[in-house]
């Protein structure tokens, strides 16, 4: 569910008309809806009650330091995978007690950066960053909180760009060697084992892989309380899909997603922790853009927008599908017309659909590409010299930019000339 719908004939985020953006703001722009951001936080929140537990954010979704706030006030925890998410958390006013830094790589200087600044917990991936991490945390005389991430080798049956829970994948720890991993973290001096990370994939649409996965981490847990280790915290990733389109895909809701997490691990006594990016933000957000043109070709028509693949890339580069509807309401019955839907940028892949029918569009009318909240503009690029596309907060009859459109000026501005040209 979300709060993009039509009112008096015009899509509304909230109590917003998007045209109105569109005219004060510029196209194209982000719009995200407060309340949805909210409702999808706390739809978690429900699922896992009673069990102890913590919703972590996963920043890297949709990193704008007003929606962490918004969400971060609300109680939730942030999940980091870089720096500079850990400190967007910050600047957003969640405690390090609140923060799980994730990731393969983590450089010294970023696990520096957070145990100064507090942090609850480092998912580390491989041996030779848990005795990085030590050695950083000895120097600075403190030791880290860990959960060893493990590779359950299941099959997410997701995009293979964004399955990360199989053997060949370079994430974690093949799940076989975890005892021996965790024999060598508890004797690291600088490292303090507080549980277990799992993360197998993005989009899943299916609970199955997910309770195979966490069916292994629950038998972990026992293995290594027996070898001696505490294990109080399971962080079990995020991951839950989102429907694409209205009509056809129905995954699993969060609340049948929290009843197998109990189901799996509820008797084990451990603070859960989970890391949700896309559930709580993809239907949060839409992309609003202008037609610049409508250009007859051989055997089909373009819909030419001012949005293009630097601003939205989830089309050229997973091949995903997002619902594009027309801002202004079309009237019951009205006709609609295949477009292929394309941006201005000079490649064939700058194409968010083919053949989509869509009612008749002309020059200046608006569109919104529907689910575009998770990682929408935190990977929009500025190719082509294309300003980084703004980003507008919605909350009830209001709206903020939250980021705004740099000027041609900011951008030219961050090329330096060596002296000697
Ligand atoms: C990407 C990622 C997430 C969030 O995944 P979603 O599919 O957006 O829920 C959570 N945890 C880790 C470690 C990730 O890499």
């Amino acid at each position: 569910m979300d709060h993009f719908l039509y009112r008096n004939g015009h899509l509304h985020a909230e109590g917003v008309a998007l045209s109105d953006i569109a005219a004060n703001v510029g196209t194209p722009f982000y719009c995200y809806s407060a309340a949805t951001l909210t409702r999808h936080y706390q739809l978690f929140k429900e699922a896992l009650a009673p069990m102890d537990n913590l919703v972590c954010f996963a920043i890297k979704s949709l990193s704008n330091v007003a929606v962490l706030k918004l969400l971060g006030d609300l109680g939730a925890g942030m999940d980091v995978v870089s720096m500079g998410e850990y400190l967007r958390a910050k600047a957003a006013g969640v405690p390090g007690e609140r923060i799980v830094f994730s990731g393969v790589g983590k450089t010294r200087e970023e696990m520096r950066v957070a145990l100064e600044g507090g942090i609850r917990q480092f998912n580390v991936e491989s041996e030779p960053e848990m005795r990085a991490l030590s050695e950083v945390a000895v120097s600075l005389g403190v030791k880290a909180p860990i959960a060893v991430r493990v590779n359950p080798d299941v099959d997410a049956k997701t995009h293979e760009k964004i399955a990360t829970g199989k053997s060949e994948n370079k994430f974690g720890i093949p799940i076989a060697r975890a005892r021996e991993v965790y024999a060598e973290a508890a004797r690291l001096p600088g490292l303090e084992v507080v549980g277990i990370d799992v993360h197998i994939g993005s989009q899943l649409v299916d609970l199955e892989p997910f309770e195979q996965a966490f069916q292994k981490v629950a038998d972990l847990t026992l293995a290594l309380r027996a070898d001696g280790h505490t294990i109080r915290r399971l962080d079990l990733g995020g991951g839950l899909g989102i429907p694409y389109t209205r009509s056809n895909e129905a995954p699993p809701l969060p609340l049948d997603y929290g009843a197998m997490v109990k189901r799996t691990l509820g008797h084990l006594g451990c603070e859960i922790e989970i890391e949700p990016g896309r559930l709580i933000s993809g239907n949060s957000g839409v992309l609003v853009s202008s037609v610049i043109y409508v250009k007859n070709g051989e055997g089909r028509d373009f819909l030419i927008l001012d949005a293009a693949m630097n601003d939205l890339v989830r089309p050229s580069m997973y091949g995903a599908h997002h619902d594009i509807v027309a801002v202004a309401e079309p009237a019951p019955g009205a006709p609609t017309v295949p477009f292929d839907v394309v941006g201005p940028v000079c490649e064939t892949g700058d194409t968010f659909a083919k053949a989509r029918d869509l009612p008749l569009l002309a020059e200046g009318d608006l569109v919104a590409f529907r689910s575009a909240g998770a990682y929408g503009a935190v990977m929009a690029n500025e190719y082509n010299t294309r300003p980084l596309v703004p980003e507008v907060l919605v909350k009830d009859d209001h709206f903020a930019v939250i980021r705004e459109r740099p000027s041609y000026d900011e951008i030219l501005k961050r090329d330096k000339l060596p002296e000697w040209l």
